[in-house]
């Protein structure tokens, strides 16, 4: 009886063409493919997707592409951490099935592939959408693809880019792709700045200091029945702002599904969402209100 293939090592793949093959084996087994789309600098985070993809499928497939379509700001992707060798080794260590590392031109083999045309209902339109215009088309686009080429059962998104999550979610169903999203709680440093590859770039007393976010997260979801919206916006910006070398970029309270801002006291379903520089780093982060 052929039980299908047996994964010992791990897989380091570059292209179209020798990852399909691959997948269609697994899946022609009856395996369960588990994809975790990330764009490298691996940290626990994006690991805490892969162990839970490992034991949701047969199979774990982690990309890493620095999506260059999806930065609206051409220094942050120059200074955007590469570190393929150690992103190899973490997966490797944490028992990754394969890794599928493409090239520019695998993903956009002509300028056709760079944009998907989806409307995305508004779900764009504020905070990071606001903030980063392009970002989420860029995203949105790389994701369907990867999402064509791996064909998984189910993908591992993290609720730390809640609104990345929602869009994705909304795509699927848009295109009634046969792909379960499953989102996964964010990971974060013991005192509370959420895990991110840009951390790296934070000085030491940058990375001690961000501790203010989630505090400030905190607080306002401690406030949240005794204060305004408005008040409770203005309360977190001051936080982080009172901080040395942190700047609020913004400060949203919105509805965990549609994304839209929440301005009167309708407070069901409101989630707090904040973009902020340390320095030259831009950090985000969000918390479920109610
Ligand atoms: P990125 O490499 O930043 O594109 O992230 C790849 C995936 O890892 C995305 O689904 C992120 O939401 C997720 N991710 C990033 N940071 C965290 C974290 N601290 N906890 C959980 N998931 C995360």
């Amino acid at each position: 009886m052929n039980l299908g293939p047996i994964y010992f090592s791990m897989e380091i793949l570059h292209t179209i063409g020798s990852l399909q093959p691959y997948i269609n084996e697994c899946k022609a087994h009856q395996h369960k493919v588990g994809f975790v789309p990330t764009m490298g600098a691996l940290h626990q985070g994006h690991l805490s997707l892969i162990q839970q993809s490992l034991k949701e499928n047969d199979i774990t497939v982690c990309s890493i592409f620095v999506n260059p379509t999806q930065f609206n700001n051409t220094n942050d992707l120059a200074n955007y951490p590469r570190t393929i060798a150690s992103d190899v080794q973490l997966l490797e260590k944490e028992g990754c099935t394969v890794v599928f590392i493409p090239d520019e031109k695998e993903i956009y083999p002509s300028d056709a592939f760079k944009t998907l045309k989806i409307d995305l209902q508004g779900l764009d339109k504020h905070m990071e959408g606001k903030y980063r215009p392009g970002h989420f088309t860029g995203m949105v686009t790389v994701v369907k693809r990867l999402f064509e080429i791996v064909q998984p059962h189910k993908a591992y998104f993290g609720k730390k880019d809640y609104q990345q999550l929602k869009i994705i979610e909304f795509m699927v169903s848009k295109f009634k792709l046969p792909i379960q999203i499953v989102a996964c709680e964010t990971l974060r440093e013991s005192n509370g700045l959420a895990m991110s590859s840009r951390n790296a770039r934070l000085s030491a007393e940058q990375r001690k200091n961000a501790e203010i976010i989630y505090r400030a997260l905190l607080n306002a979801k401690r406030n949240f029945l005794s204060m305004s919206v408005t008040q409770l916006k203005k309360q977190i910006a001051d936080e982080i702002n009172s901080c040395k070398d942190f700047k609020v970029e913004y400060v949203e309270i919105a509805d965990a599904d549609s994304l839209k801002p929440i301005i009167d006291n309708k407070k069901n379903n409101a989630m707090a969402f904040v973009a902020c520089f340390a320095g030259e780093v831009r950090l985000i982060d969000n918390i479920h209100l109610s």
